[in-house]
């Protein structure tokens, strides 16, 4: 028996070609998108034989508008969809003073803005009904910021910070949003050359990290960084930011500024 659709963004390749994989032996049905119609149908072709479960294909560029907009209006008119796993996204934008300015236009409408108009797409629905899933796929580089390029770690903050919003907005609801932190992960969105220059201890293989951030779903994670060994170092954390908030917005500036406040 066939469970709910989940819709994943990026299906053709690493991570999303992998989440049809785990999804589809869970026993739900799936709507696969990405740009290469031919891989896309090759995959859904070998999920259904191997899963018995419906998988159809939409081949679109969510970088660009006309791609987004179709993807958005499955989402908000198809009531099978129940779920969406939002990972499809790229990388790699180099140093800050070299920027292609039309290549971090699209990282920007991809990581970003797709990312996005997606969730925003389906959360109507899902909040409507009371249940459903998003799973958005954000980075362990949201968390350290000046360690990779400028542009590509900014994005994965604003798909963390906008899950975590979305947590507060749409949990009561009964809708579940996940937000995955993968560190350094083997799939294309690497160069194989870069990939044989990291230490192999920091490199972990697709299958595991789908595995673990699915594991963590079903553990009822909000947030799951594979790799880390214990959630209380990410409580913490989010705990110290938390810390800060009777004093973030206060009337009188602080005293070190001289403005006569004690
Ligand atoms: P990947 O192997 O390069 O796969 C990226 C997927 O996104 C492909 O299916 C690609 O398919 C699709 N895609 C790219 N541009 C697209 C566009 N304009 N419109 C629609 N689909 C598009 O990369 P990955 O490592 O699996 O990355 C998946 C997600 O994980 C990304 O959001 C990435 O930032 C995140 N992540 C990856 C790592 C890592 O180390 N691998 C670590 C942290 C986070 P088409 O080319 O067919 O469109």
């Amino acid at each position: 028996m066939s469970k709910d659709t989940f819709l994943i963004t990026g299906a053709s390749d690493g991570i999303g070609a992998v989440y049809a994989d785990r999804l589809a032996r869970r026993g739900h049905n799936l709507l696969l998108v990405a740009r290469r119609a031919e891989r896309l149908a090759a995959l859904a072709a070998r999920l259904q034989a191997a899963h018995g479960v419906a998988v159809e294909t939409l081949a679109a560029d969510l970088a660009r508008p006309e791609g987004l907009a179709a993807v958005e209006a499955r989402l908000r008119e198809d009531a099978a969809i129940t779920g969406l796993v939002n990972n499809a996204g790229i990388a790699g934008e180099g140093m800050i003073t070299e920027l292609d300015p039309v290549n971090v236009t699209g990282m920007i409408n991809l990581n970003i803005l797709a990312v996005t108009r997606l969730a925003a797409a389906i959360a109507p629905r899902l909040a409507a009904t009371g249940r459903g899933t998003i799973i958005n796929i954000t980075s362990v580089t949201a968390l350290m910021p000046a360690a990779f390029t400028a542009v590509y770690p900014a994005t994965k903050a604003f798909v963390l910070a906008f899950t975590e919003a979305l947590q507060a907005q749409l949990s009561p609801a009964g809708v579940r949003v996940q937000g995955v932190l993968p560190g350094i992960t083997r799939t294309a969105i690497w160069e194989e050359e870069k990939l044989e220059t990291l230490p192999a201890a920091m490199v972990m293989d697709v299958e595991e990290m789908v595995d673990a951030a699915l594991a963590g779903l079903d553990l009822g994670e909000a947030l799951t960084v594979p790799s880390l060994p214990d959630t209380a170092d990410l409580d913490a954390y989010l705990a110290a930011r938390d810390a800060l908030r009777p004093n973030l917005s206060l009337a009188r500036a602080a005293a070190r500024y001289g403005l006569g406040n004690a």
